[in-house]
């Protein structure tokens, strides 16, 4: 047995974990991880940030092992590999023949029933979708109903139950993906920094549908004239290579133990951010990058969540609906702006207009943006409240994936699926996040 946190390192909340060996030990494992109120939860690789991947119980059962591919047609592009394999895993095996992941989050750890459970999204939301559009299939156990293969055609609302369904509805044991075909394993990136918000929206509603790909990361301390300043990114796979995609990784260079404070504060992130946003260049410039370095930049350093100290840190991922979203992210921009919150690591994403598969499904059409915050009261007492009302009043909402702070009342009006997910929950399994969202009974 191990302990677990989540990325975030808060709330801190140990979980021990109870590794799930193969798929028809799983009913044996659960019967010893619940606690004496019968409660326990899946989990991958705890890329979650805040308390979704943890089980109310604190005993988690850890699917990792269950790392097995089950089969595979080359000529479909179409996998089953068991839930706690790896986009790493994935890539290594379907890149070199050709075949790429069609929605991937910004981290290779994650697990495919990770990706499942927070339908995760990606840069190419505009294009294709949630990693949910893509799941054709999965099987899963219930401790009250025993093993379902679940589709679209099959127990299609427990399939939409649990795509986006944090884990609750039943314990994934093997998924099955639609690949994508790709000509290269590298891309074509298109660079440009931007001068402040308006900006960003001009390029983003020029170029985003031209590439599969598209992503900004903001300068969160630049005020006035500047607010909003960042760095535009674009890419589509190259066309030119024509020997077989590869998949290259240096191995990741290490963060030491955790410091007794954390490194993120306002002096090291103004130093950073300026230092950052003069690198790249004023107008728009052709690169080319690997798939390491586009989609997963964070990954080079393990265990990075150790700069924020002991006290761990919290993101705050909002999406705000189109109509409104260049109006209320300049809002949300100002008041951190104004608060002094130092965030080395805001991300700003266009949401495309794809119905999400999922009923807890966190993109809608609209914008997201995505801060990292180093813990402390005054997060939670003071701007997280504020942003709150911001983004509720928009008719926007939070990612779950990333959050610790929630009021059930918030999360209730913004996923009104939540309760048709209750229903389909597995009884034996709750979050920690879960519990501090459902209504006082
Ligand atoms: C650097 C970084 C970048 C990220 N970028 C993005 C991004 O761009 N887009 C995005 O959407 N997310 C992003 N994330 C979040 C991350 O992709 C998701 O939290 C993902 O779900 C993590 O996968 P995991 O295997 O670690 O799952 P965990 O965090 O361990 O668990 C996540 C959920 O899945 C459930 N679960 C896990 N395995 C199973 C299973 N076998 N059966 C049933 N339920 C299961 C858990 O109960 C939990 O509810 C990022 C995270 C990091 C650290």
């Amino acid at each position: 047995m191990t302990s677990v946190k989540s990325w975030g390192n808060y709330p801190d909340f140990p979980q021990s974990s109870f590794p799930v060996l193969w798929q028809d030990s799983l009913q044996a494992t659960q019967a010893v991880a619940i606690d004496t109120q019968g409660h326990t939860l899946a989990i991958g690789q705890a890329r979650s940030y805040g308390d979704s991947c943890l089980a109310v119980s604190d005993r988690v059962l850890e699917m990792r092992p269950l790392r097995r591919f089950v089969s595979a047609d080359w000529e479909k592009g179409q996998i089953i590999a068991e839930a706690g394999v790896t986009l790493e895993e994935l890539l290594r095996v379907c890149l070199p023949r050709g075949w790429f992941v069609p929605v991937t989050p910004g981290t290779r750890f994650a697990t495919l029933g990770g990706c499942v459970a927070n339908d995760v999204h990606g840069k190419n939301h505009h294009v294709r979708g949630t990693f949910g559009h893509h799941v054709l299939s999965f099987g899963l156990h219930r401790s009250d109903r025993g093993y379902q293969e679940c589709s679209l055609a099959t127990h299609p609302e427990l399939f939409a139950a649990t795509i986006g369904g944090l884990g609750l509805t039943g314990v994934l044991l093997w998924v099955k993906v639609q690949l994508m075909p790709v000509s290269s394993s590298t891309l074509t990136v298109k660079q440009q920094r931007f001068a402040n918000l308006d900006e960003f929206f001009a390029l983003s509603t020029q170029l985003d549908h031209e590439h599969e790909y598209a992503v900004a990361w903001v300068d969160c301390l630049a005020k006035g004239e500047a607010l909003g300043r960042g760095v535009y990114l674009a890419a589509n796979h190259a066309t030119t290579e024509f020997a077989a995609p590869t998949f290259t990784l240096k191995k990741p260079r290490e963060f030491p133990a955790f410091p007794s404070f954390s490194w993120v504060n306002a002096p090291s992130v103004k130093l950073f951010n300026g230092a950052y946003w003069h690198k790249y260049p004023k107008t728009l410039t052709e690169v080319s990058q690997g798939i390491s370095e586009y989609f997963y930049p964070l990954d080079h350093i393990a265990h990075w969540n150790r700069m924020y100290g002991k006290r761990g840190f919290q993101q705050y991922q909002c999406v705000i609906p189109e109509s409104v979203a260049p109006v209320v992210i300049r809002e949300i921009l100002k008041s951190i702006s104004d608060f002094g919150q130092a965030s080395f690591l805001a991300v700003l994403k266009r949401c495309g207009d794809a119905a999400s598969p999922g009923m807890l499904s966190f993109p809608m059409r609209g914008t997201s943006l995505a801060l990292d915050f180093p813990q402390s009261g005054e997060l939670d007492a003071q701007l997280f409240p504020w942003l709150d009302r911001l983004v509720h009043e928009s008719g926007g909402r939070l990612y779950p994936a990333k959050d610790a702070h929630m009021s059930g009342e918030s999360f209730r009006l913004a996923y009104p699926e939540w309760q048709q997910v209750e229903r389909l929950r597995d009884p034996q399994l709750l979050s920690r996040f879960w519990q501090r969202i459902l209504p006082e009974s």
